[in-house]
């Protein structure tokens, strides 16, 4: 690995270094060696990943620290957070210079912890690791992992006792939205080097804008808008999409009680916890929408900064006002052009997607599977997709309308784009829950095969595929619950 460990220059007010507390006899659950190639590890260091992740053979040149941040949790100031249970070990060049932080979840307990036990369960660390995986060879933005190990001897309370586990996860950056609202909270004297930061290392080529903040946060929240159009098109609730959650590169982070959708139902809520329901599918876009004025907000105070460059503080305020107003066309124009390619249809015609909405309103009305029935329709199989309908003459009027549009559209291309932008497979959470299972009796087959699958979700995979990768469980069988304890 090549370290280049930049968080780790600002202010020690920022982060507390500390070392990781181990896990007893630790297994080996999974790991990702295809990453670890793209992170330059070493034959050596991929040999001993086990005790890397563990931390009891860290590479020198690793640093570990928890990071302090702050945030807005289901809309309330929430105060000081931090990484209650996490550790930047470091930051790493992959192949292509890109830096990547290296981020171990399940550490033991740092000043950050409040009220937690600084662990993580097997349970959720699994989840995480197969949905950064899964997001990624979907194509969206997204957070990923170079594998987990666990441990039997140590075993954590949740609602029953479970066994611990610790993730490495990769991610562009862990640098949060709640981190400049801890800034301005409790070291307001330390944004401007924050901010410098940011630019320098994730917005360099803002450093040359007339106002390097405005450029700043405009690619910010187009990154944004990118990320939740990806989300929507495949499905995807994060549920708890908290300022603390959303970091400043608009990659997925912190992967807790989300889901991947089965039926279409856009009020749906994966997160038992979320009794408001303020972080449905459908709320996804205004949720991040507000999350960014909250984080737009907390860089008003650079406005008599050479960064900012502004005439005075009112007009700052109000150019970063109009920064905002550009992400809902932003999302818009992702998520329709996005949408065009899942239904085949060419995007320069007005009619599309309206069309597109039109077979989503079938899906809502026939409670039919998302993922199944976009593949259905890459696949023509219309009459598979009308037989599960009972409104027939809603679907008839539908399909009539959506052949007509490709007609005289090029079919080839359209048909790549449909093979392209509609996975047979996503990470059900009866799947998902069927490798923890298996895995706490400590076999890891299904966690392997998920990983496979995963790879290549658009990808027929026949040898390994079983019939409940590809639809809801049967309405008699009892939903999977998913909640904020992981
Ligand atoms: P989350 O919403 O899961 O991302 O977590 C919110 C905050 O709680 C973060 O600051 C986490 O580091 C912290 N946290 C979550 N679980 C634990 C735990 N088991 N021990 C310590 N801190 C935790
Ligand atoms: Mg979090």
């Amino acid at each position: 690995m090549q370290f280049d460990n930049r968080y780790a220059t600002l202010s020690p007010k920022l982060f507390h270094k500390q070392a990781v507390e181990s896990l007893p006899k630790p297994k080996a659950g999974h790991f990702n060696h295809a990453l670890a190639e793209q992170l330059q590890w070493t034959e050596a260091e991929q040999a001993d990943w086990v005790n890397i992740i563990n931390g009891t053979n860290l590479p020198n040149e690793a640093d570990p620290l928890a990071m302090v941040y702050a945030g807005h949790q289901f809309g309330q100031w929430a105060g000081q957070l931090g990484d209650g249970r996490g550790l930047l070990i470091g930051q790493a060049l992959d192949q292509n210079q890109k830096l990547t932080d290296l981020h171990l979840k399940g550490i033991g307990l740092t000043p950050y912890s409040r009220m937690g036990d600084g662990r993580a369960v097997l349970r959720s660390v699994i989840r995480e690791y197969l949905a950064g995986h899964a997001l990624h060879h979907l194509h969206v933005p997204s957070s990923n992992a170079l594998g987990f190990i666990y441990s039997h001897e140590l075993q954590i309370r949740r609602e029953q006792f479970e066994p611990s586990a610790i993730l490495l996860r990769t991610s562009d950056s862990h640098i949060r939205l709640g981190h400049f609202e801890w800034i301005n909270q409790y070291q307001p004297d330390l944004l401007q080097e924050f901010a410098q930061h940011c630019l320098e290392n994730y917005y360099p080529d803002c450093l040359n804008a007339e106002s390097p903040i405005l450029a700043m946060a405009k690619q910010v929240i187009d990154r944004t808008a990118y990320m939740i159009a990806g989300w929507q098109l495949v499905g995807f609730a994060h549920g708890v999409m908290n300022t603390d959650n959303l970091n400043i590169t608009g990659s997925t982070l912190d992967f807790g009680p989300y889901g991947f959708m089965e039926r279409f139902r856009p009020n749906w809520i994966n997160n038992h916890s979320d009794n408001q329901g303020r972080y449905t599918y459908q709320n996804q876009p205004s949720i991040a929408h507000w999350n960014l004025w909250v984080w737009l907000n907390n860089l008003i105070p650079l406005a008599n900064t050479e960064l900012a460059n502004a005439q005075d503080k009112e007009q700052f305020k109000a150019d970063l006002a109009t920064c905002l107003e550009d992400f809902e066309p932003a999302f818009l124009n992702y998520y329709r052009s996005g949408l065009a390619k899942k239904m085949g249809l060419p995007q320069d015609d007005d009619r599309c997607f309206d069309c597109g909405m039109a077979f989503l309103r079938i899906l809502q009305a026939e409670q039919l599977d998302y993922t199944s029935s976009f593949r259905r329709l890459t696949d023509h199989a219309y009459t598979a997709l009308r037989d599960d309908c009972i409104d027939t003459r809603a679907f008839d009027d539908c399909l009539s309308i959506y052949q007509a549009i490709r007609k005289d559209a090029d079919q080839n291309s359209l048909q790549l784009n449909m093979q392209q932008h509609n996975p047979i497979y996503i990470l059900r959470n009866h799947m998902a829950q069927r490798a923890i299972e298996l895995a706490e009796k400590d076999d890891l087959s299904e966690v392997e095969r998920l990983f496979t699958l995963l790879s290549n979700p658009f990808e027929k995979q026949a040898e390994i595929e079983r019939a409940e990768d590809l639809a809801p469980l049967p309405s008699d069988q009892p939903e999977v619950m998913v909640s904020c304890s992981s």
